[in-house]
């Protein structure tokens, strides 16, 4: 069975009882199913224009669920998300960025999601609405594998929260792949960083994608540089050791050692542009 809501509360209501599958821009869905016919009922969500487009409140930047690439690039946003427009840019084409959503990313939650990184460096939370029920957690404890998130079946992912605390914080996303364009990358960086009045680096924090079966940030680097200088060279500070949290895997689009390879020269280009010496 197909349905196309057009309210959240409907939305919720059909999946309450958890056998349904979720439908958004489809650019993940489509391509996994592959030529299996669909044997579950689907809630195609396309409809609810309530999770689509961004958003102020007090102290967060809402982005809604059924926001597209597009959108967030084309957005007004505080300059601590060009790294989340950087990676908007990467993903896919613009058919695949007018298409899917940043719900859609998250959900599917592959280790090469683009959207994941630069959500995670801006310290996101995500929020769940299943029928009575409205629930937030970090982004960093959604995803908790390849492709296994924490949400219940019965529960949509309706927005994405994004404090404003650091909003005038310097942002770079760096993604490397086997070619420019249309590529799954080999390991991508997303660094957001805070510079304090005095030129110090007030807070900073650093994620790694397509290096683990989850994005991670480099907490252990991003300790070491508060209270550092941010100036030209800051890159430089990073060593090897400050990428021992990633496991990367040896596949067909590079092995272990050289994703770590690159991602210790993205993680150091990334700090450099957000200090302005790249
Ligand atoms: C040719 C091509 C190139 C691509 N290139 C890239 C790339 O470079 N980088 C990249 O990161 N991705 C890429 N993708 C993947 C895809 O485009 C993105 O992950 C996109 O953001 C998925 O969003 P969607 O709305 O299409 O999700 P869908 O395909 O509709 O859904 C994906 C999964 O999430 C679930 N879901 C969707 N929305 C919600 C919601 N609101 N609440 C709960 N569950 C939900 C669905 O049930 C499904 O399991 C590419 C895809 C294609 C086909």
């Amino acid at each position: 069975m197909y349905t196309r809501p057009k309210t959240l509360e409907e939305a919720v209501a059909i999946l309450a009882d958890g056998e349904a599958q979720v439908l958004s821009g489809g650019t993940d869905f489509y391509p996994a199913l592959g030529e299996r016919p669909v044997r579950t009922p689907i809630v195609d969500i396309s409809r609810l224009g309530e999770l689509r487009g961004i958003s102020k409140e007090k102290d967060w930047i809402r982005i809604g669920g059924l926001t597209t690439w597009s959108q967030v690039i084309r957005s007004p946003l505080p300059r601590c998300f060009d790294a989340l427009k950087s990676a908007a840019r990467e993903v896919g084409s613009v058919q695949i960025q007018n298409r899917g959503t940043v719900a859609g990313n998250l959900c599917n939650a592959s280790p090469a999601a683009d959207g994941v990184p630069p959500l995670l460096a801006l310290d996101a939370e995500i929020e769940l609405v299943s029928r009575g029920n409205r629930r937030r957690m970090p982004l960093a404890e959604f995803i908790v594998g390849n492709r296994k998130t924490q949400r219940r079946p019965d529960e949509l992912l309706t927005a994405v929260l994004v404090p404003t605390k650091t909003e005038g914080a310097a942002s770079e996303f760096l993604k490397l792949g086997a070619r420019r364009y249309l590529v799954i990358s080999i390991s991508m960086v997303a660094a957001v960083v805070q510079i304090g009045e005095s030129g110090l680096v007030e807070d900073t924090r650093i994620a790694v994608g397509s290096c683990s079966a989850v994005a991670g940030r480099l907490i252990l680097l991003e300790r070491e540089l508060i209270g550092v200088a941010a100036r030209d060279g800051l890159g430089e500070l990073v060593r090897r050791e400050h990428l021992a949290e990633l496991s990367p895997i040896d596949d067909v689009r590079a092995t272990a050692e050289y994703r770590t390879d690159a991602s210790l020269t993205l993680v150091r280009r990334a700090l450099n542009a957000c200090v302005g010496t790249n």
